[in-house]
C-alpha cells in the first residue's frame, strides 16, 4: 500500500458565483504540506543523500511535521519534530501517533527551531528538508499546484485573475506566482497575513517571509485570528467541511476581493483539515 501515489491531483469547488478552492485536505495526511515533503524526499532518496537508517528531522508549525512523520513511518526512518510548544495538541498528536520524536522550542519561535534543527543536522548528521530554504519547494508547487489551477481553469474558460494565499514557508504562494509569471498570465498574487505577532493562524506567519518575493505580491491583507477562527467554524456549520484556521482566513480575504466590483475570478487553497484545529473552535 502507497498512500503517497496519491498526492496532488485535488478537487477543486466552486464556493460562490467568483470564487474556486482546492481541497488539498484530500492529500494523504490531510494537508497541502504532503506536496512538497513528498516531493523533497523522492527527490532525496533518489540522489543518495537519504538512505536506510537516516533520521529525518525538521522544523515546523505543524503540517510538514504531520506529513514527514507519516512519511517516515511508511520509509521506516526516525523522524524528530522541533516545533514552537503552542502549536495545537491535535497536531502534536498525529505526529506522536506515526513515531515521531517531537523537540519544543518558546512559544511562535520559529528562528529557535530552525537555528536548533540546523544545530542538530551539523551535530548528528540528520537529514532535513529545509522547507524554509529550499527552492524546491516552490519548485513543487509550481508544477504541481499551479499547474492543475491554470489547467482547471483553461478546461472551464475561466480567466485566473486572482490568487489568494498565506505563507508560511511562501513555497505555495511563489509556485503559483512564478508560474502565472512564466505563462505571461495577468494573475493578482494576494497574500494573506495574520494580524497579531502571536496568532492562531497556525501555518502561516511564522515570523518571517522566508522563500517570499514581496516584489511577485500584488497585495496584502490582513486577517485577525478571531475573523479566521470565526470563518472556519461558519464554514463547518454552512457546508458540512471542517477546515483549518489559515483556509478560513484564504476564504475570508476570498470574499472581500469578491466584493470589489469587476474583481474577476478568484482561486485559493483550502490548505489543512479542521479536525487538528478543535480545541481552538
Ligand atoms: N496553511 C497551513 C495550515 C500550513 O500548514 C501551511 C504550511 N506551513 C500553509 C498554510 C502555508 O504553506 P506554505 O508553507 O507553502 O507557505
Amino acid at each position: 500500500m502507497n498512500i503517497w501515489d496519491f498526492v496532488g491531483n485535488t478537487p477543486m469547488v466552486q464556493l460562490s458565483d467568483k470564487i474556486y478552492a482546492k481541497l488539498e485536505t484530500y492529500n494523504p495526511t490531510g494537508s497541502i504540506k504532503d506536496r512538497p515533503i513528498s516531493y523533497i524526499v523522492n527527490k532525496a532518496i533518489l540522489s543518495g543523500e537519504i538512505k536506510s537508517g537516516t533520521t529525518l528531522v525538521e522544523a515546523t508549525s505543524g503540517n510538514t511535521g504531520i506529513s514527514l512523520s507519516a512519511l517516515g513511518a511508511k520509509l521506516g526512518l526516525n523522524v524528530l519534530i522541533i516545533m514552537p510548544r503552542n502549536m495545537s495538541e491535535e497536531r502534536k498528536r498525529m505526529m506522536k501517533s506515526f513515531g515521531a520524536k517531537l523537540e519544543y522550542v518558546g512559544d511562535s519561535d520559529f528562528k529557535a527551531a530552525i537555528d536548533l534543527r540546523n544545530e542538530i543536522c551539523k551535530q548528528d548528521g540528520f537529514w532535513s528538508p529545509k522547507q524554509f530554504e529550499n527552492q524546491q519547494n516552490i519548485e513543487c508547487h509550481e508544477s504541481s499546484t499551479a499547474v492543475e489551477i491554470i489547467d482547471y481553469a483553461n478546461s472551464k474558460n475561466l480567466d485566473f485573475k486572482n490568487f489568494v494565499s498565506g505563507a508560511g514557508t511562501g513555497g505555495t504562494i511563489m509556485g503559483v506566482a512564478r508560474a502565472c509569471k512564466k505563462r505571461s498570465l495577468d494573475t493578482s498574487i494576494h497574500l494573506v497575513v495574520p494580524d497579531e505577532k502571536i496568532h492562531n493562524i497556525q501555518g502561516i506567519g511564522d515570523g518571517s517571509d522566508y522563500l517570499v518575493d514581496r516584489n511577485l505580491v500584488s497585495e496584502v491583507h490582513v486577517v485577525t485570528s478571531e475573523e479566521a477562527t470565526e470563518r472556519a467554524q461558519r464554514f463547518a456549520k454552512q457546508s458540512g467541511v471542517l477546515i483549518g484556521i489559515s483556509a478560513a482566513a484564504n476564504i475570508l480575504v476570498s470574499e472581500r476581493l469578491e466584493k470589489r466590483t469587476a474583481s474577476g475570478n478568484i482561486f485559493t487553497v483550502v490548505c489543512d483539515r479542521g479536525e487538528r484545529y478543535l480545541s481552538y473552535f
